[in-house]
């Protein structure tokens, strides 16, 4: 499958994006949350811009929690900008 045609919306500007362009955030049924996970890792997923500014503002008022049901955790955050530094 071609990553590229798979067009997916930024939780926080709902902008339409291809997916290789997004980061992707999943955490699975137990909770458990993976940035970028591998296609063998499934669950609930939230979509993000490359962008911190989009980053930052899917946490404000614990927004991101939400949409993924889970509990705040505030390295989170933190782990999803390294990945724009990658
Ligand atoms: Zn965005």
């Amino acid at each position: 499958m071609d990553e590229s045609k798979i067009i997916r919306k930024c939780a926080a500007c709902n902008a339409k994006k291809s997916r290789n362009e997004l980061i992707k955030i999943t955490a699975d049924k137990n909770k458990e949350v993976r940035i970028m996970p591998d296609s063998s890792f499934f669950g609930h997923s939230v979509y993000l811009c490359k962008d911190a500014e989009c980053i930052q503002k899917a946490f404000k008022k614990g927004r991101l929690y939400k949409i993924l049901k889970i509990k705040p955790d505030e390295t989170l955050e933190e782990k999803i900008m390294t990945v724009l530094e990658n």
